[in-house]
């Protein structure tokens, strides 16, 4: 199991492709990818069973400046393309891949979203779901994705899409491993540097509790309180 996610570069749906196919020593079965080209064009792509499987199914129409993708290793629910990630909101708004588990996800589901119709048996699509409900409620994407996070029991690694906005992508970590990619003129995030070897050798590593805001210039880094962290790049050269 895996993510990856990445902003600000022409062929991100190659990024994801190679970075998901590097995170496969990682185990999983199924995979998917979002991509969104920042002209009012997105794609949703998820397949049962190898990365050959859900790179056979993108074909050369799903093109995006950013995006997420991932392996997934089913907890809740089985190993079916409803349950693959990414997982929608049912308004369509929000996308968001998972790795880890929501040990609370039935209870919030219960507390908040009792009159929302649920597409899959995830934990995850009770986060997504969250974060668009808190979003309907006049909250901006990243403050109802912060909201959401303090609500979470569990671990997780996220990388969370808003459709109506190309230009930025949101992270976060809490017992799972998450690290971000800098870029010039692009930022890509994973659960490991070697799926991002291929795009650059700066990494920026994150602690649990951490919420980032990436653009394709920027990564800005909140703490569990929501204090702004400062945190340089490290430089990784490994032979991959
Ligand atoms: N708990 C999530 C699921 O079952 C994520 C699993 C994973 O880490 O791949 O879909």
């Amino acid at each position: 199991c895996g993510i990856v996610g990445v902003i600000g570069k022409a062929d991100a749906t190659q990024v994801l492709l190679n970075g998901l196919s590097k995170l496969e020593y990682r185990g999983y079965d199924s995979a998917g990818l979002y991509v969104n080209d920042g002209q009012g064009q997105d794609h949703l792509i998820k397949r049962v069973g190898r990365i050959s499987a859900l790179t056979a199914a993108v074909d050369g129409s799903v093109h995006g400046v950013m995006g997420i993708g991932h392996t997934r290793w089913a907890t809740n629910g089985k190993p079916t393309v409803a349950n693959a990630h990414p997982h929608v909101s049912s308004d369509e708004r929000f996308y968001l891949v998972h790795n880890g588990v929501i040990t609370n996800a039935a209870a919030l589901r219960a507390k908040y979203l009792s009159n929302v119709a649920f597409a899959s048996e995830t934990d995850t699509e009770v986060v997504v779901q969250l974060v668009a409900a808190f979003a309907r409620d006049g909250l901006a994407a990243r403050a109802a994705f912060a909201k959401t996070l303090g609500l979470l029991e569990g671990s997780y690694a996220f990388a969370l899409a808003d459709r109506t906005d190309a230009n930025h992508l949101y992270v976060a970590k809490n017992k799972s491993p998450l690290l971000i990619g800098k870029g010039e003129g692009f930022n890509v995030v994973a659960s490991d540097a070697l799926a991002m070897l291929k795009e650059t050798d700066q990494f920026v590593e994150l602690n649990d509790g951490e919420l980032v805001t990436l653009t394709k210039d920027t990564i800005a880094i909140t703490d569990a309180a929501g204090r702004p962290v400062d945190r340089a790049p490290i430089t990784v050269k490994i032979d991959a």
